[in-house]
């Protein structure tokens, strides 16, 4: 969380540099971890907390336990325990007897006075002679060792840092990885340092002059601490449940900005007024429903009467259609389009990658036979001669369903009318895409597709300027498809399995990560792992990761009787055609591909999904693979051949193969990954989360948002009294890192 920045030059803005114990050796050390002034280190907090409150007797310590002692140091000495090796054993005493403090660094003997009194915090441990020792003891020492210091000891109470009370625990790594992508080193401060200097600047007063952005009466409905109390709190707590009650004032704080961010978002979308209407009359559903070839599911027929209400209203629709692999969205969009051009007005549909865009085309074009509607597709390759075609036709209007990829966002391309656009599989889009297509029409309706569902707290933030539309149900005839994880063992059992399945008329896709072998060339690099993993990650040896070209020959010499063929990215688009038709007619036994056709290929006869090293994929990307087989009522099978190498790897596919729900998926890959790697954060255009959580912190979130929307509503502009700092805020957040995306404010 940025600290909120305030008007005057006061403490908050004093350089640490000049604080008593810095000086500039560890200036530069706090610079490494952003800290340059005293904002900085009261927004520093902690990550964790020690107990360090309660005391025990040394008598009654016991060997496993973690403890703290106040104890004097009545003897020590240094004993021999190898050539050149020392350790330090110092007898510590309290009232309720002795116990032998042990070190295995001799340094620690100057910092240990004769007779002095201290805390010690360290594990008790039993030597081999099975005496009870304290190892390797954090201490601060509390008197000098001079005579009195019995009653001082007893008197100085709590009145330190780090001892006698809770402990904060910092993060001494700096958060910025190295150019190699590993995880820098700690920076060499103690934690007893850090502590001391944040103890100082709270004692001086520090908390008491950061400004309070949350309004008051929102403070108090939700029961929240005060800001400074919730700083002083969160560092040096009271209790763990005051660590829990600063903790959740912090985290509403950065959550309530957060959705003001997206209340204020849609808030601009929403004034809008002049977006075309188009009612669903009774002729125009009946003449849709005669388009398609099946009924509606429940399902589907509720989203589209969601959507058709939007459509109505001159207000854009901003909503997003939600939907498991294969419950039939693009039947939904292809309805919402039939309805704008019976308006006469242009729908666009913009796919994520040609593949999926062909093969929209290819299901429009068959479903519209015969219809005045007129089809537009515009491929990634095409010509400068088809490409001028097609933007003469579209602003013309000759086009009224426009099909591509991201082309389509091209400033030469200009609709003549463009009232829909339909983006399918959202989740690979960036928010910057979804603008630029919005920016296409003086105002058009928006809705956007994904199969990827969205946790809850996702649908809340990223998505949370969107109306939802869920279908939640698969259209009838689906067969069930089963996960097996292979070991290299089965192969023989595998291809056994294809020539079966290809006998009885039935396809198998087999999907690698890559086109080639052995080179950089890639379409489905592996998934980050997580930062704390990422730096003992093995790197993967490109040898281990097989090609598309190579596995064709491999199959081609292992399964003679089967006709293998490939398709990939990099393919011209009419071999691509070439493939697709040669699929659909039966022609394909085996079609080796990479990540490409992860998204929207629609065979009913495909019935295995071989995959081969599995641990390069995303989970979510698992399993829209998966569900490109059993589509037309086979029983299908998912077989998964991968060697994680991470802890996170093993668990993503342990997750896959568990459960065929893809909201599970979602919220393992979620979990997994952690909110900022799940739809990419350079994609994402959520800001940098520090205190809340948006796993942990969901109630929060909802009750967070439900504020924020709250005054949105009731001051748009947030111009009243008290709101600007707010407004500040929200800038300030979602313009870091040049995220512009989410937000316009004023
Ligand atoms: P997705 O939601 O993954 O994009 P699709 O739109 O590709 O799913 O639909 C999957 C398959 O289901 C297609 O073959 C489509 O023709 C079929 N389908 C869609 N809706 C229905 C329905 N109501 N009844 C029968 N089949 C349907
Ligand atoms: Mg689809």
């Amino acid at each position: 969380m940025p600290a909120p920045r305030t008007a005057s030059n006061d403490i908050l803005d004093r350089p640490l540099q000049f604080m008593k114990g810095v000086g500039p050796k560890r200036a530069e050390l706090l610079e490494r971890l952003f800290l340059k002034n005293v904002r900085d280190l009261l927004y520093f907090f902690p990550v964790a907390h020690k107990d360090r409150a309660s005391v025990t007797p040394v008598a009654h310590l016991r060997p496993g336990q973690e403890a703290n002692v106040r104890a004097q140091i009545v003897d020590m000495r240094a004993k021999r325990i190898g050539p050149g090796r020392e350790m330090i054993v110092a007898t510590l005493q309290d009232e309720s007897g002795t116990i032998d403090g042990v070190w295995w660094n001799p340094y620690v003997a100057d910092k240990l006075p004769a007779m002095a009194w201290a805390f010690f915090s360290g594990k008790v441990i039993r030597n081999k002679l099975q005496q009870k020792q304290l190892a390797n003891a954090d201490f601060e020492i509390l008197t000098s060792g001079e005579a009195d210091d019995d009653e001082a000891a007893a008197a100085m109470g709590p009145a330190s840092a780090s001892f006698g009370r809770i402990v904060p625990v910092y993060s001494l790594r700096p958060k910025q990885r190295r150019p190699d992508g590993t995880e820098p080193p700690e920076v060499k401060l103690s934690q007893a340092f850090v502590r001391r200097m944040v103890w100082n600047v709270l004692e001086e007063g520090a908390a008491e002059r950061i400004r309070d952005d949350l309004p008051e009466d929102l403070r108090s409905s939700r029961g929240l601490m005060n800001l400074s109390e919730a700083v002083r709190q969160f560092h040096f707590p009271e209790s763990f449940a005051a660590v829990e009650q600063a903790r959740r004032r912090l985290a509403f704080e950065e959550l309530f900005v957060l959705s003001l961010g997206v209340a204020l978002r849609r808030e601009e979308i929403a004034k809008h007024e002049t977006a075309r209407r188009m009612p669903l009359t009774p002729a125009i559903h009946e003449r849709i429903r005669a388009r398609l070839p099946f009924e509606l599911t429940e399902a589907q027929a509720r989203a589209f009467r969601e959507i058709a209400a939007d459509l109505e209203r001159a207000r854009p629709m901003n909503r997003l259609l939600q939907g498991d692999v294969g419950c039939g969205k693009t039947a939904v969009a292809l309805a919402s389009m039939l309805l704008t051009v019976a308006h006469g007005a242009q729908a666009a549909l913009l796919a994520p990658t040609e593949v999926l865009a062909e093969q929209h085309m290819r299901t429009f074009s068959k479903l519209l036979e015969g219809s005045r509607v007129k089809l537009g597709l515009l491929r990634g390759g095409a010509t400068p001669a088809e490409r001028r075609a097609f933007a003469e036709d579209l602003a013309a209007g000759a086009i009224h369903v426009a099909v591509g990829t991201h082309a389509l966002l091209e400033e030469s391309v200009q609709f003549k009318d463009l009232a829909l656009v339909v983006v399918d599989e959202q989740h690979k889009f960036g928010v910057e895409q979804r603008r630029a297509l919005r920016s296409k029409g003086k105002a058009p309706h928006v809705l956007v597709m994904t199969a990827t569902p969205i946790p809850r707290s996702m649908s809340l933030t990223l998505y949370g300027d969107l109306d939802l539309s869920i279908i939640d149900a698969l259209p009838p005839g689906r067969g069930e498809v089963v996960t097996r994880l292979m070991k290299e063992g089965d192969r023989p059992k595998v291809y056994k399995h294809l020539i079966a399945e290809a006998r009885a008329g039935h396809a198998t896709y087999v999907v690698l990560p890559r086109i080639e072998e052995n080179t950089v060339s890639s379409e489905a690099p592996a998934p980050k792992p997580k930062a704390k993993t990422r730096a003992k990650a093995p790197k993967a040896l490109w040898s281990e990761v097989k090609g598309v070209e190579e596995e064709v020959k491999r199959l081609r010499e292992h399964l003679p009787t089967l006709r293998v063929l490939e398709l990939h990215g990099r393919m011209p688009s009419e071999d691509k055609d070439r493939i697709l038709t040669m699929l659909r007619d039966g022609k394909v036994d085996v079609l080796v591909s990479t990540q490409v056709i992860e998204v929207g290929i629609d065979l009913p006869s495909a019935t295995i999904m071989l995959i081969e090293n599995a641990e390069r994929f995303g989970l979510s990307s698992l399993h829209q693979l998966r569900g490109r087989v059993g589509r037309g009522g086979l029983k299908g099978w998912c077989l998964v051949f991968g060697s994680p190498t991470t802890d996170d790897g093993k668990e993503r596919l342990k997750a896959f193969a568990a459960t065929n729900d893809g909201f599970q998926i979602a919220e393992a890959d979620f979990r997994l990954r952690g909110p900022g790697q799940f739809f990419g954060t350079e994609q994402s255009g959520l800001p940098e989360l520090v205190v809340a959580d948006l796993l942990r912190d969901q109630r929060l979130l909802q009750e967070a948002r439900d504020d924020a929307f709250a005054l949105v509503r009731a001051d748009p502009a947030l111009k009243a009294a008290g709101h600007e700092a707010l407004k500040k805020r929200v800038k300030d957040v979602f313009m870091k890192g040049g995220r512009l995306g989410l937000v316009d404010v004023g």
